[in-house]
C-alpha cells in the first residue's frame, strides 16, 4: 500500500458512500485520480480499463479534449444562473434544440431539464399527472411499470421500481404496480421470445383494464432494463406496449437514462424498437457524466396542453440546477461528439463483438449462467446451478471477488448482486474488449464460489 493510498484511506472515515454497505465497502477503496479515453488512473498512476464507463455514463470517454474545451469556455463566461420562469441562457437553449433535432423521429417537442436521472423520472411522473389534470381527467394518476425496473431513487422512482431492495424506504406513493418483465432467461411462461413479448404486453393490457384506464396515468419502462440485469426484451414487446397504451389512452414513458444517446447501439433505446414514446427521460450520456445533467422530453401530444395559459398549467416543479449553463454546455459538446464519432454504430459493432467473445465463457464456467446484452450494455448472470438458474447469493461476495480480481489485473467491471455488468465508454475498441474478456476469463479461473 502506498503512502498516498494510506493517506486517502484515512480520509474515508468522513464519507458515507451511496449504494454501499458502509462498514464493509471501506476496506479496499479505489481512488480514482485521473481519466483518459477508456482508461482511469489511481492515486499512484496505475492504469485501469474502464469497463463501467464511470457508471454507464462516460459515453465519449474520459478527458475528451472537445468536452474539456467546451466546459472551460462556458466556465469563463458564467458557471451558473437559474432558468426559473422567464430566466434563460444560451447553452440550455442550444442543447434543447439539439436534442429536439436528434429526437425528430420520436417527434419530441419540449425539453424540461433536471440535475440527473432520478430527477428526470420524477419530472416525467409529475408532468404526466399534470397533463391528465389539464386534460380534465384528474383521476388518471396510477403508474404501471415492470418488475426488475430501476428508475432512480426518489420516492416516485422507487414507487415504480421493480427491485425490492429499493422499496424498503416506504411507505411509497400509492397507485403504483408492477407487471412481469419480458425476461427470457428467467420467466414463468415460455422460452419463445415472441410469445413472451406478447404475454407481457398482454399483462399490461390486463393491469390497465383491472384498474380502469380512467385511473392510469402512464406506463414507464427502460427500453432495455439496466440495473435490473441488462434485460433485453423481445423485439415485439415495445411495439405491442405502444399499442396497449394507445388502446387505453395511457402515456408511455421511456426511461432512457442509460440507453439514451447510443449505448444500446441505436441513438435511442426506443428507436431500436421502432417505437415513439410520449415522454422520454435522459441523464448520463446526455452530458457523458462530465457535469451532472438530466432531462425529460415531451412529445407534441403531451406538450400541447401547455400551449395556452390555463389555471392548472403552472409547473410547480423544477430544480435549482435545471438548465445549468455549464452542464448544458457539456451536453452540447457530448451530443456533438456522439454524432461526429458515430458512437451508436461503434456501440453496436463493438458490443456485438464483446457478446460474441463472452459467450464461450458460459460453456467453460459452471457458475456463469448467461451472458446477454445489446450494444455496450452487457451482463454476466452468475448462478449456483445452470439447470435451476438459481442466482448466486450476493452475500457470498462472488461477484465482488470476480470484479476485484479484474481490478487487480487492471480492468474495472461492475458487480451488481449476482451479476457483473459491463457498460464501457462508447469509444471502446475490439482490442479493449479482448483485454476485458481475458481479465474476466482469468478471474473466473481464480475465483471460487463460496458457501
Ligand atoms: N433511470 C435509470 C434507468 C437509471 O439507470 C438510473 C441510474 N442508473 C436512473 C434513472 C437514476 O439516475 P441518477 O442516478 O442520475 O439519479
Amino acid at each position: 500500500m502506498s503512502a498516498r493510498y494510506a493517506e486517502l484511506k484515512a480520509l474515508e472515515d468522513n464519507v458515507l458512500h451511496p449504494m454501499s454497505l458502509p462498514a464493509l465497502d471501506r476496506e479496499q477503496p479505489l481512488f480514482v485520480a485521473r481519466g483518459e479515453g477508456v482508461h482511469i488512473f489511481d492515486q499512484d498512476g496505475r492504469r485501469y480499463l474502464d469497463g463501467m464507463g464511470g457508471l454507464w455514463c462516460v459515453n465519449v470517454g474520459h478527458g475528451h479534449p472537445k468536452m474539456n474545451e467546451a466546459i472551460r469556455e462556458q466556465l469563463d463566461k458564467i458557471a451558473y444562473f437559474n432558468t426559473f420562469g422567464d430566466c434563460s441562457n444560451e447553452p440550455s437553449l442550444t442543447l434543447a434544440s439539439k436534442m429536439i433535432g436528434m429526437l425528430g423521429p420520436e417527434e419530441m417537442d419540449k425539453v424540461f431539464f433536471s440535475s440527473g436521472g432520478s430527477d428526470a423520472v420524477e419530472s416525467a411522473l409529475k408532468l404526466s399527472r399534470q397533463y391528465w389534470r389539464m386534460r380534465g381527467q384528474p383521476d388518471k394518476t396510477r403508474f404501471i411499470s415492470l418488475k426488475h425496473a430501476y428508475h432512480g431513487v426518489h420516492f416516485g422512482g422507487v414507487s415504480v421500481a421493480g427491485l425490492p431492495n429499493f422499496k424498503q424506504y416506504g411507505p411509497l406513493i400509492p397507485g403504483c404496480s408492477q407487471i412481469d418483465s419480458p425476461f427470457l432467461y428467467r420467466n414463468a411462461w415460455t422460452d419463445d421470445p415472441e410469445e413472451l413479448g406478447a404475454i407481457c404486453a398482454g399483462l399490461l393490457d390486463r393491469e390497465i383494464a383491472y384498474h380502469g384506464s380512467g385511473n392510469v396515468a402512464a406506463f414507464i419502462a427502460e427500453p432495455i432494463q439496466g440495473a435490473g440485469g441488462v434485460i433485453v426484451p423481445p423485439a415485439n414487446f415495445w411495439p405491442l406496449v405502444r399499442e396497449v397504451c394507445d388502446k387505453h389512452d395511457v402515456l408511455l414513458i421511456a426511461d432512457e437514462v442509460v440507453t439514451g444517446f447510443g449505448r444500446s447501439g441505436s441513438l435511442f433505446g426506443a428507436r431500436g424498437w421502432g417505437v415513439k414514446p410520449d415522454l422520454m427521460c435522459f441523464a448520463k450520456g446526455l452530458s457523458s457524466g462530465y457535469v451532472p445533467l438530466g432531462a425529460v422530453t415531451l412529445g407534441r401530444k403531451v406538450a400541447e396542453v401547455w400551449d395556452e395559459p390555463s389555471p392548472d398549467g403552472f409547473i410547480f416543479h423544477g430544480y435549482t440546477y435545471s438548465g445549468h449553463p455549464l452542464a448544458c454546455a457539456a451536453g452540447v459538446a457530448s451530443l456533438e461528439i456522439v454524432e461526429k464519432e458515430d458512437l451508436p454504430a461503434n456501440a453496436a459493432e463493438v458490443g456485438a463483438y464483446c457478446l460474441e467473445q463472452l459467450l464461450p465463457l458460459v460453456d467453460r464456467n459452471a457458475h456463469l449462467g448467461e451472458v446477454r446484452g445489446k450494444g455496450l450494455m452487457l451482463a454476466l448472470d452468475l448462478v449456483v446451478d445452470k439447470a435451476t438458474k438459481e442466482p448466486v447469493n450476493p452475500a457470498t461476495g462472488y461477484s465482488d471477488e470476480l470484479s476485484l480480481d479484474c481490478q487487480r489485473n487492471g480492468v474495472i467491471v461492475r458487480p451488481v448482486g449476482p451479476k457483473i455488468i459491463l457498460s464501457p465508454p462508447l469509444t471502446f475498441t475490439k482490442d479493449n474488449v479482448d483485454e476485458l474478456v481475458s481479465a474476466l476469463e482469468g478471474a473466473f479461473l481464480r475465483t471460487k464460489l463460496g458457501a
